[in-house]
């Protein structure tokens, strides 16, 4: 006679992935009954998850952590960036980059562990219906808002002396709002450009309220006060 457990294994076999580790080990972390989620999903970028473990703490919602110290997570032998691996063709790109001595067939495989992990992913960090996803960023040098204006749909810097503090989002209406705040925001809604794996095109696909918050690292204050404000102007 089989137990709970291997009854339960059975009758849910049938989903694609189910038993298979998720593509991102996450810490989850649950402040009531919320439609709001959080996500931070770089583990080199500190500052960030400072700012989300103290928010999680004030407001409603579930907030998912990367189990990372650094940016890129381990598979097997190699590692892949988090946020590359929403698509396999965005983690097929990444793969190779990141672990060159890769042979093809271990690229395969690795792609193959991801495709089966991917969805559990995505189940537990996007938003349920008409909730809101805020992904907390920070970036260096090498990145800001610039990076991002050619390739989106519209663009609102009220901010243009901070280049490296500014939202991204995927809804029109999110845009609207978060325009009238005094900072840089950009707005990606169409998921035609490159396909790079990231969490932001993969919620303009799906039609996913998503909000992703660039504050340079060490900006703390930055990045609690346009959290804040976002927390309180969004529905
Ligand atoms: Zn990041």
């Amino acid at each position: 006679m089989s137990t709970r457990r291997e009854f339960l294994a059975a009758a849910l076999g049938g989903f694609p992935g189910f038993g298979a580790p998720p593509a991102i080990p996450l810490q989850t972390i649950r402040n009531g009954r919320s439609k709001r989620r959080y996500l931070w999903i770089h583990g080199n970028e500190r500052t960030a998850r400072a700012v989300l473990l103290d928010h999680i703490k004030r407001y409603r919602g579930t907030a998912n952590l990367v189990r990372s110290k650094t940016r890129n997570i381990r598979l097997f032998d190699g590692v892949i960036d988090p946020n590359r691996l929403f698509s396999r063709t965005g983690a097929e790109v990444n793969l190779r980059t990141l672990n060159p001595r890769w042979t093809a067939e271990k690229v395969a495989k690795a792609l193959d562990r991801l495709d089966r992990g991917r969805e559990k992913t995505v189940r537990a960090v996007f938003p349920p219906k008409d909730g809101l996803l805020i992904a907390l960023h920070n970036n260096s040098e090498g990145y800001s808002v610039k990076d991002e204006v050619a390739i989106s749909d519209r663009v609102s810097l009220r901010d243009e002396t901070h280049p490296h503090e500014f939202f991204l989002c995927t809804q029109e209406g999110d845009f609207e709002i978060l325009k009238t705040a005094p900072n840089n925001v950009v707005l990606q809604n169409r998921a035609s450009k490159e396909d790079d794996g990231s969490l932001s095109r993969l919620a303009a696909a799906r039609g996913v309220r998503y909000v992703n918050l660039e504050v340079a690292l060490g900006n703390a204050e930055k990045q609690r006060e346009m959290l804040d404000w976002a927390e309180r102007h969004l529905p």
